[in-house]
């Protein structure tokens, strides 16, 4: 009987880079492989690599001088953004360069002597990852035509485009006749899908929506000036699609929003998020926010943080600005200390503590459909409300993978920060 290969995958960075590995694994099955961890002795190592930030570029080059450390010898197939961008960067972690390849496109992971690239490839890879029971993450959409100045993924993952909805559909069908009930929606810029099939993101979730035995969809994150008031009024009638909306805001200072290049003021976000409140009062609304772009004072921070203060999304993601190589923005006068950057992360960091605080206790009391996850962890399950909370019960085999019906009855507190919200089971309800 042939050995089998041992094979390792890494991935680094956001869903979509999830939902791509997840599906290259699929591509190596367990006949002819045995699937090890990335900290173990493998002969083949693929690793999915990100370039959103210095800090993310520097995982990817540990991760994989870890793998020619565990097994010189080992194969290592290296894709992802970084790979894209600086594949000569990664070239020179190996000591013996011809163990490494650098795969532009996904679809040729298979051959590992394709030539070293950096141009973005204009295929589109389809993926969905598979392995949690509870939920799939479905790539819609890849690639951006913005041009945000601080931003390299359009050099990395070229234009934006998409595969047509029918395929999309399918796709989805296939998700559910493995028992999984949520689907993330992923993408690059996903409210810009259809540029390339002359569909729009809404003719998707309207099909989407049609998909039986799908119960629920996450839209992963969408811009604000693409989510439209008709949207947002289709979403809170449409029982499949959850009233969770992740905006990227990046800052509450026009002028900054101007030097960043994004789409749209504070104003029309801010009206975006009362539009969203006014027709579903208990969405959790998650923001982006960048901290220290160039030529941001101090007084232009003020009025970011008041902006959110008021504005009270559920949640903000901070993220220190990092200059990334070729951007326009790291070109720019005016950076901002690294030092004062952490620093205004650390504020938004509490403030977007004390908004998760305040926006579980105003759902404490009310009935919420949750979807039950499967693991097991000290006598406890899990699983997250339609609008993003995630519960805590006591487990019951019966209600994995299950929606049910439950009453948020008290919030959960590691150091006075609100980890998760305990409820009380009304019944299963597994068509909600
Ligand atoms: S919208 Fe802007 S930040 Fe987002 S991927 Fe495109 S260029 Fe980057």
């Amino acid at each position: 009987m042939a050995v089998k290969q041992k094979i390792a995958f890494v991935t680094l960075g956001c869903k979509l880079n999830f939902s791509e590995t997840s599906t290259i694994a699929r591509q190596f099955p367990e006949p002819d492989y045995e699937r090890v961890p990335p900290t173990e002795q493998a002969d083949v190592y693929v690793v999915n690599t990100c370039s959103v930030t210095s800090a993310a570029e520097r995982k990817c080059r540990q991760a994989i001088r870890r793998a020619a450390k565990l097994n010189p010898d080992a194969a290592i197939v290296v894709t992802g953004c970084y790979a894209q961008l600086r594949p000569h960067e990664i070239a020179a972690l190996h000591q013996d360069a011809s163990k490494i390849t650098v795969v532009a496109d996904k679809n040729e992971i298979y051959a590992p002597h394709a030539p070293r690239t950096a141009a973005p490839s204009e295929n589109f890879f389809a993926a969905y990852s598979s392995g949690d029971r509870t939920r799939s993450f479905l790539k819609v959409q890849d690639g951006c035509d913005y041009r945000c100045t601080y931003c390299t993924i359009p050099l990395a993952r070229g234009k934006s485009r998409n595969i047509p909805i029918g395929k999309l559909v399918d796709t989805a069908e296939a998700i559910a006749r493995k028992g999984v009930k949520e689907i993330v929606i992923t993408g690059v810029n996903i409210g810009d899908f259809g540029k390339s099939t002359g569909d729009t993101f809404f003719d998707l979730l309207k099909a989407l929506h049609g998909v039986e035995g799908i119960e629920r969809y996450r839209i992963s994150s969408i811009e604000p000036n693409l989510l439209t008031h008709d949207m947002i009024r289709w979403i809170a009638d449409a029982r499949k699609i959850l009233p969770h909306f992740h905006i990227p805001l990046q800052s509450g200072s026009n002028k900054i929003l101007a030097a960043m290049q994004r789409r749209y003021t504070r104003e029309l976000f801010a009206q975006r998020v009362g539009e969203i409140r006014h027709a579903m009062p208990y969405a959790f609304i998650g923001a982006d926010v960048i901290t220290g772009f160039p030529d941001e004072t101090a007084a232009d921070f003020d009025d970011t943080f008041r902006f959110l203060r008021q504005l009270a999304p559920s949640f903000v993601h901070v993220f220190p600005y990092s200059p990334r190589p070729h951007t326009p923005a790291a070109a720019y006068g005016n950076q901002v200390a690294e030092q004062e950057r952490m620093r205004r992360s650390e504020a938004l960091t509490q403030l977007s503590h004390s908004l998760l605080h305040d926006f579980y206790k105003k759902n404490i009391g009310r009935d919420e459909y949750v979807l039950f996850e499967h693991t097991e962890k000290n006598g406890c399950m899990y699983g997250y409300t339609r609008n993003y909370i995630k519960v805590e019960t006591s487990y019951d085999a019966a209600l994995t993978g299950q929606i049910a019906a439950v009453r948020l009855s008290d919030m959960l507190r590691v150091k006075g920060d609100v980890l998760s919200v305990m409820c009380e089971e009304l019944r299963v309800k597994s068509d909600v």
